[in-house]
């Protein structure tokens, strides 16, 4: 297949363009190259015959329609968001600007240009979401592709939006698309604003480790390997106009999360006192959802897909990713916003 591929130079986007590469599809990686992005992500598929690069903002209706019609691809897995929760409540416009506009503008360019192709069945629009639309869980149940959408931050609310609008551009004019809402990513290349990589170079540092509130929130923690291996098996197997939900089934309370990133750092890269004594306890994010859980029960059956690697094995692999990759990360903590505490500002002023 070729695929276009927004947000290919961002975390999860970046493992899809290199996983399709790897499996001998063609990739049009669609990206602004926003803060969050980062090229040497793809760098090891930039000179692969079957890769293009083309630099462009999704919200650039003339640009989208351009490189449809010079790519002419098989399939959208679109990608292309603003993905930080914190970073959403200090400027919520971004959010709305991308997720929600931003995916209205490529489907409106996906509809033109496979209608004026006449619709081809085999024709993909996959829409990459999460599972932070459905909202928070308490201690029990887990989210299933018929719960309720209740987002709770501006991010999930945006992603939520976007959701519809795919849904409707399907249900309106029949453009055949599937929908995946996944649990927390980590792994390589992991932006080092989010928790996972923020523990790990806090640790390494010597400073202190800020974990939110009690540190009682609950997350499905995904590989983000086995993500790309689930986009890419429910893109060529998944029924048009159906619901995916991804899960690692690794539930885990991020108190317990940072432990366990400490005792591998202790393990990895030891120093006279255990990294756990650096944890520090921090207010707690606005609207912080308590618990998220996935059902995975439908592309387990329908499409035979499970994660194929357990918590302890993926956090040691990532671990070992930093520690071999410091040059990667300390060019990206250079970045506007990075490393400081975003996302306390409730009732501030735009
Ligand atoms: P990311 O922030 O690492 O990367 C986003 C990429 O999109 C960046 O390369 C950025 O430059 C690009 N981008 C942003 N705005 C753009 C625009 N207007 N036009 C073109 N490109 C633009 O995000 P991620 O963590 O890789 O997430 C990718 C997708 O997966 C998002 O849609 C996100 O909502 C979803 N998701 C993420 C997670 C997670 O844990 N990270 C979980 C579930 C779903």
């Amino acid at each position: 297949m070729k695929i276009l591929v927004t947000g290919g130079a961002g975390f999860i986007g970046s493992a899809v363009v290199r996983r399709a590469i790897r499996d001998g599809h063609a990739v049009v990686n669609v990206d602004a190259l926003t803060y969050a992005a980062c090229l040497a992500n793809v760098a090891m598929v930039a000179d692969h015959p079957a890769y293009a690069f083309e630099h462009a903002d999704i919200r650039d209706a003339e640009a989208m329609a351009r490189i449809f019609a010079a790519h002419r691809p098989d399939a959208v897995m679109h990608l292309a968001a603003e993905s930080h929760v914190d970073r959403s409540i200090d400027g919520p416009g971004a959010f709305i600007d991308t997720n929600v506009r931003g995916t209205y503008v490529l489907l409106e360019a996906a509809r033109a240009w496979w209608t004026s192709n006449g619709r081809p069945e085999g024709f993909r629009f996959h829409h990459v979401s999460t599972d932070e639309v459905y909202g928070s869980l308490g201690a029990t149940g887990q989210f299933t592709e018929a719960t309720p959408y209740a987002p709770n931050s501006p991010y999930s609310a945006s992603k939520a939006a976007s959701d519809h609008l795919v849904r409707a551009w399907g249900e309106t004019y029949g453009l055949p698309y599937v929908l995946t809402n996944c649990s927390n990513n980590y792994g390589p290349y992991h932006f080092p604003e989010k928790l996972i990589p923020v523990v790990i170079l806090k640790a390494l540092s010597g400073e202190p480790i800020p974990v939110y509130g009690q540190g009682l929130n609950i997350r499905d923690w995904l590989y983000v390997e086995d993500h790309a291996d689930a986009l890419l098996t429910v893109l060529q197997r998944g029924e048009v106009g159906r619901t995916y939900n991804i899960g690692g089934e690794n539930e885990v309370t991020n108190i317990d999360l940072v432990r366990r990133i400490c005792a591998l750092l202790d393990r990895m890269r030891p120093q006279a006192r255990p990294h756990a004594e650096q944890i520090a306890f921090v207010t707690d994010r606005p609207g912080h959802d308590l618990r998220y859980a996935i059902d995975p029960t439908r592309i387990r059956t329908e499409l035979g897909w499970r994660p194929s690697v357990t918590l302890d094995q993926g956090l040691e692999r990532t671990v070992r990713w930093f520690l071999d990759n410091e040059p990667w990360w300390r060019a990206l903590q250079a970045r506007d916003g990075v490393g400081q505490r975003l996302g306390q500002a409730v009732g501030a002023a735009p």
